[in-house]
């Protein structure tokens, strides 16, 4: 939903810079991207649970998630160190 940030405490306040649209934005992605690792792991586990024997097959995806995963999360802290939105 949108108009639930708080934008009635004046342009400059430290609120506002947390409210950062970029930053909220990066870190959905980010979070976004750590689900889908935890999916395909739960996937995995579950396919050993059911007696797959190929239930390696998912190692791939998971190493390829996992380094989305990390981009993701260093795209958050690049925008943190250069916008300084904390
Ligand atoms: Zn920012």
């Amino acid at each position: 939903m949108r108009g639930m940030t708080k934008q009635k405490r004046g342009k400059n306040s430290v609120l506002d810079i947390s409210f950062c649209e970029e930053k909220r934005r990066r870190i959905n992605e980010f979070a976004d991207a750590y689900h889908a690792v935890m999916d395909l792991q739960t996937q995995q586990l579950r396919a050993a649970i059911d007696h797959d024997t190929d239930f390696s097959r998912f190692d791939d995806l998971i190493h390829m998630a996992k380094q989305k995963k990390d981009e993701a999360k260093y795209a958050v802290i690049a925008h943190i160190s250069e916008h300084r939105c904390w």
